[in-house]
């Protein structure tokens, strides 16, 4: 049989050179039915199309899911989340059938952020949107505010463990932004509470610290043991402190707040 030197495109219906044509393993000539030419177009009206948009976007959910060397797998698939979409075509359907939005300039985005990517989870959103979802962060990863971070050094007990009033003199700000800074703090760094009474630290320091018994501890202070250990169960419980899992010869407070659940990098 001869070299095949020329074919017919089925789409412009020229009849060009096979050096016109892209190789395709699944053709009987081993070449695309359209020329390079009319492919190329072809390609560029289906990867502009809704449909070639949610192929896109289902091949890059997969790959952050499952693909480790995703650059953001450790927020996606490092988190357990999945694509429970099994085939391009589903995801596709479900989208163009159900949702019936158009997601060119749109974001695919997790309705429940711990959620899977799966019906009734998707939705589409402008990238704007889509970053604001995101936890705030501060610039050069600080998610403590220089103003919290003053009111917790004159407020905790392993720093200056002033009073809530003595904190309010001290910088000169009333007692209720004194508690609305604090109350910031706690929802960003819960790990750096509790916050104990300088009676309260004193007692716990002598205890922890210390190993000193409630016996020594209410003999140096004048008081009852029974009320020393009334103290510390107070004291247990605020600082969630468990006799099984934790010993007093280590200190289990941490200020080096480089935890690695919590992500936060900021240290003081
Ligand atoms: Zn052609």
């Amino acid at each position: 049989m001869a070299k095949q030197i020329t074919k017919l495109c089925s789409k412009c219906k020229q009849t060009l050179s096979v050096i016109m044509f892209s190789k395709h393993k699944g053709q009987k000539d081993g070449l695309q039915c359209q020329c390079k030419k009319c492919f190329l177009v072809a390609y560029k009206r289906y990867k502009n199309s809704i449909r070639g948009t949610l192929n896109r976007k289902y091949h890059s959910m997969k790959y952050r899911c499952g693909d480790p060397s995703h650059p953001s797998y450790q927020n996606y698939g490092g988190r357990g989340i999945k694509c429970l979409f099994t085939s391009p075509e589903e995801f596709i359907d479900y989208v163009t059938d159900k949702l019936k939005v158009d997601p060119r300039e749109l974001e695919t985005d997790r309705i429940d952020n711990n959620g899977h990517y799966e019906p009734g989870n998707i939705r589409f959103v402008t990238h704007r949107k889509n970053s604001s979802n995101r936890r705030k962060k501060l610039p050069d990863e600080r998610l403590i505010t220089k103003k919290g971070e003053e009111v917790y050094r004159c407020r905790h007990h392993d720093f200056e463990c002033l009073t809530t009033e003595q904190t309010a003199q001290k910088l000169n700000i009333s007692i209720r932004q004194v508690n609305k800074r604090l109350a910031c703090l706690r929802a960003n760094s819960p790990q750096l509470f509790p916050i104990l009474s300088q009676e309260q630290a004193n007692v716990w320091s002598q205890w922890f610290d210390g190993g000193l018994t409630c016996v020594e501890i209410a003999a140096g202070r004048g008081v009852t043991p029974r009320s020393i250990q009334a103290q510390l169960q107070r004291i247990k419980k605020k600082m969630n402190y468990d006799e099984k899992v934790n010993s007093r010869a280590h200190k289990t407070v941490s200020f080096d707040i480089g935890v690695d659940e919590t992500k936060i990098k900021q240290k003081f």
